[in-house]
């Protein structure tokens, strides 16, 4: 069943849940109600879906909801399920192949049983609204066979059926403007539609609706689209402007689409605010649209919730807001799939880190996720907290306890999420999570191998070269790499230097005038809090001589939710300001890691990285290349290879040195020069980095040099010294 590229990867099978919409009723009946099939879908609109889904190098097909949906979803074994499935009848029917999807374990796209089941119900999701502040025009419900109990309700109402959607039963006849209108309406739609009716204040306004893609505080949230009725002349058809579902069949007759509407600015966040609200009030996922009118009076209100929009190219509103936005139906389709993988901890290759959603922290799926104080308050740090998130043996746990006496364990749930928790070898994991082989101290192996203690001529600076320091302002990380050279400090109490230390060695440093660049490190100052790093950078950039600040990060590897527009903005004031960070492994070059770089370099601070070279992680030519290739693409300098230090414990990670020296040989001429980093060993007893990449010297004198290409074809170059020369000369 698993179909596979040509070059053996797997592709993620997509089975897309759907009711095609029938000319007749099974059976051949003809169908009763012209809208009786409005929600369901066109062929046109699956297929559309499927192309999509297959150019972006998914393998999709199609299950049709029908009885036997169970059946076919067994038969076929997809890996998640594109939703767009309507259900068959009740109110709960959008909530139908959820259900199903979610009793067999299947993960789906789009919003879940609770939200789809509430939302279909239009009174409740007002009241839910309602709830949450946000305006929704009077109402009342009319259930079958009971007395209309108007209240203190005002004339013109609008009569829908209360749980149906994509405008069903809604047309310019739904209007009643006193009560003997009123009655006959609810007469007659209670026959043709046998349900509840909602009765509404009918807002006369013009109509807007609201798109929002993704979850979480990644939710990209539309400007609003405003739905323009084109009034003609002597219209009686349409007095009262309904988007009927007539009116959609055909308007290009009727209807002129705006995106952005012009409005005022406030009246457009007010309402991208309520539709974030209530999307987040019900539980959304994914994709959904929040439909408003305006009141005469600049009223923003809330009409209707669309947590399962229609995607119908060139005729739904959703892909009209994300293509009016910049995302065209192509790009759309799957990037609501991709919400869901995320949700889901799936990856877009096939590899399937869990049959159920990922529970807890690491889900993404807390509204808190983006905000870095959220991310690092919420860092994994016990044996418990792991085990629910990787399965750890008993022994594991003892192993991984034994090893957190000596060394801490902190991992965001953001790089935890990136763990595929079936590979005990996963080069993510192996970075983040503890193992016994730390506990093995080898001969030549030390606490401080870069002697840093004894090069500190005042607390917190290391003084190795005559112009540069390092400048430790904190032993606090957002992970603790379980590769780290000063393990011996970020292993001990989160701790962060108190302004009396900074001002100390900040006087230092003014005191030195010979030191023109300053490194600020850690732990990984990035964790501070913005004051704490502009007090540093300001008390920095007074000092004359100090003409470089250079600040060393693993934050947008680790917690990229860290760089905010607050932060960049700071920083950019302290220029020349250069930022280094460190990335190790492809896969850690995530969509929110790139942004997250890309926001520094929009800063105009150039950023490089320094990657160490891993055994089991990224010692492979093959892996380095991706990743500097990724990094060069996300405008991030490869600038070190680093050898692996001889701090205690990391022997397992210590790859021969040859390796890195082939490494580099393989790459170079293999990628462009500037991607290329430069390999080093740190020099133990704090000697300083040295080089120590391949020679492609062969010989050299006097007269020339003997050189070898990358692909090892040996080239003269004559050598000219001048200085000799003009001597013999003499
Ligand atoms: S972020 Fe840097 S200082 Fe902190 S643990 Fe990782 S390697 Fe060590």
């Amino acid at each position: 069943m698993q179909r596979t590229e040509p070059g053996g990867e797997r592709k993620l099978r997509v089975g897309i849940a759907c009711n095609i919409r029938q000319k007749t009723k099974p059976g051949g009946r003809r169908k009763t109600l012209p809208d009786e099939e409005a929600e369901f879908d066109e062929p046109e609109t699956v297929e559309a879906i499927r192309q999509a889904l297959l150019n972006s190098g998914y393998d999709p097909f199609v299950l049709e909801a029908s009885a036997d949906f169970q059946e076919k979803v067994r038969a076929q074994k997809p890996d998640i399920v594109f939703n767009i499935a309507e259900g068959i009848s009740g109110r709960d029917r959008e909530a139908q192949i959820p259900a199903i999807l979610s009793y067999m374990g299947i993960p789906y796209t789009g919003s879940d049983t609770s939200a789809l089941a509430v939302s279909l119900d239009k009174h409740l999701t007002k009241e839910i609204a309602a709830s949450c502040g946000v305006l929704t025009p009077a109402s009342f419900v009319v259930k079958a066979g009971s007395n209309i109990r108007a209240g203190k309700i005002h004339f013109p109402v609008i009569v829908k059926p209360n749980a149906e959607g994509s405008s069903k039963g809604i047309g310019d006849h739904s209007v009643a403007r006193n009560m003997e209108e009123l009655k006959k309406k609810i007469a007659e739609d209670m026959s043709s539609y046998r349900e509840d009716l909602l009765v509404e204040e009918y807002v006369d306004g013009r109509e807007f609706t609201v798109g929002l893609l993704g979850n979480g505080k990644n939710t990209k949230v539309f400007p609003p689209m405003e739905i323009i009725f084109r009034k003609k002349k002597n219209d009686r058809k349409h007095p009262w402007n309904i988007y009927s579902f007539g009116v959609k069949q055909n308007y290009r007759e009727y209807i002129d689409y705006q995106c952005p509407a012009d409005i005022p600015s406030g009246i457009s966040k007010r309402m991208m605010q309520d539709a974030k609200k209530i999307y987040d009030a019900m539980g959304c996922l994914d994709f959904a649209r929040m439909d408003f009118r305006l009141s005469a009076d600049n009223r923003v209100c809330f009409i209707e919730a669309n947590p399962l929009p229609g995607l119908a190219p060139g005729y739904s509103d959703y892909p009209m807001l994300a293509e009016f936005n910049g995302i065209s139906y192509g790009s759309l389709v799957p990037e609501i799939l991709s919400a869901a993988l995320k949700r889901y901890q799936m990856k877009a290759d096939g590899k399937k880190r869990s049959g159920k959603p990922a529970s807890g922290k690491i889900s993404g799926m807390d509204p808190e996720w983006g905000d870095w104080k959220w991310q690092y308050r919420n860092r994994i740090r016990t044996v418990g907290e792991l085990s629910e998130i990787i399965p750890l043996m008993e022994k594991e746990k003892r192993d991984i306890s034994g090893c957190l006496e000596k060394f801490r364990m902190a991992i965001t749930p953001y790089y935890a999420s990136l763990i595929r928790p079936d590979d005990p070898h996963d080069p993510i994991r192996m970075q983040a999570v503890p193992s016994e082989e730390e506990m093995t101290v080898t001969p030549g192996e030390m606490a401080d191998p870069l002697n840093e203690e004894a090069q500190s001529p005042a607390p917190n600076i290391v003084k190795r070269y005559p112009d540069r320091v390092l400048f430790l302002v904190t032993r606090c990380c957002a992970m603790y790499c379980r590769h780290c050279t000063r393990r011996r400090l970020v292993g001990e109490e989160d701790h962060a230097i108190g302004k009396r230390e900074i001002d100390a060695a900040i006087s230092y440093i003014a005191g030195e005038r010979e030191i023109r660049d300053v490194l600020i490190s850690g732990g990984d100052p990035l964790t501070l809090s913005d004051e704490k790093l502009e007090y540093i950078l300001s008390g920095l950039r007074k000092i004359p001589h100090v003409e470089i600040i250079r600040i060393g990060t693993r934050v947008p590897c680790t917690m990229p939710q860290r760089i905010t527009p607050e932060l960049v903005g700071m920083l950019k004031k302290y220029q020349p300001l250069w930022i280094n960070t460190h990335f190790n492994h492809p896969r850690e070059l995530t969509a929110d890691a790139v942004k997250a770089c890309g926001r520094i370099v929009d800063a105009g601070i150039p950023l490089g990285n320094q990657s160490v070279l891993l055994k089991g992680v990224n010692d492979d030519a093959r892996i380095m290349k991706k990743l500097l290739l990724g990094l060069v693409k996300a405008r991030i300098r490869p600038y070190y290879l680093y050898q692996c230090d001889m701090s205690e414990g990391l022997e397992h990670f210590r790859t021969d040195v040859r390796t890195g020296i082939d490494i580099i040989r393989k790459l170079t001429g293999s990628i462009s020069g500037f991607a290329v980093p430069k390999f080093v060993i740190d020099a133990p007893g704090g000697g300083g980095k040295v080089p120590v990449n391949p020679d492609y010297i062969v010989s050299l004198d006097d007269h020339k040099v003997v050189m070898k290409n990358y692909l090892g074809k040996t080239y003269e170059y004559p050598n000219r010294n001048t200085e000799k020369k003009r001597r013999e000369k003499k």
